[in-house]
């Protein structure tokens, strides 16, 4: 999945989570939906930290080779281990607990948009290096292809879609 896909893809399913959030609990105040979508954005490409042509390897070449040499791509950064991690600095960053919540709920929606390509994800790292989908093998898609654009688009409309709905 591309990065501009894997923001859209992730930005479109957690609006789902601030649309219930605004209806069943508390109406949602627009700084914090902000921050919460913020981080869902940077979380939704964090994990390809490990790969220098990604879109955040791009901007971080020296950190993403380094990752890439110690844990290759598709390594720790894809694994519930690393969405634990984020998940526990939420309870140790005072004040950012929004936005940490977004970067946790996106790096765990990019571990679901990679688990519909062929390489599928190590999600139990560093325990097991196997690989885990959550398609079948004939729907598997490649990244950058038309199946991967298409979702971008498609999530782009739901996300503008469902944000009409929280704001009314
Ligand atoms: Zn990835």
């Amino acid at each position: 999945m591309l990065g501009k896909t894997h923001i859209a893809f992730s930005l479109s399913l957690s609006s789902l989570s601030a649309l219930a959030y605004n209806h069943f609990y508390a109406p949602l105040d627009s700084i914090l939906l902000w921050q919460f979508y913020i981080g869902v954005s940077f979380g939704a490409i964090l994990p390809d930290i490990d790969e220098p042509n990604s879109l955040l390897g791009k901007k971080t070449f020296f950190i993403s080779h380094i990752l890439k040499i110690l844990t290759g791509h598709r390594g720790l950064t894809h694994s519930f281990f690393f969405v634990s991690l984020f998940f526990a600095l939420t309870f140790l960053i005072p004040n950012f607990e929004t936005l940490m919540i977004g970067i946790t709920l996106g790096i765990f929606l990019h571990l679901l948009g990679d688990m519909m390509t062929p390489s599928g994800v190590p999600i139990l790292l560093p325990f097991s290096q196997k690989n885990f989908y959550i398609l079948p093998l004939f729907m598997r898609f490649k990244t950058g292809g038309i199946v991967d654009k298409s979702i971008a688009l498609l999530s782009i409309i739901a996300f503008i879609l469902i944000n009409k709905l929280i704001l009314i």
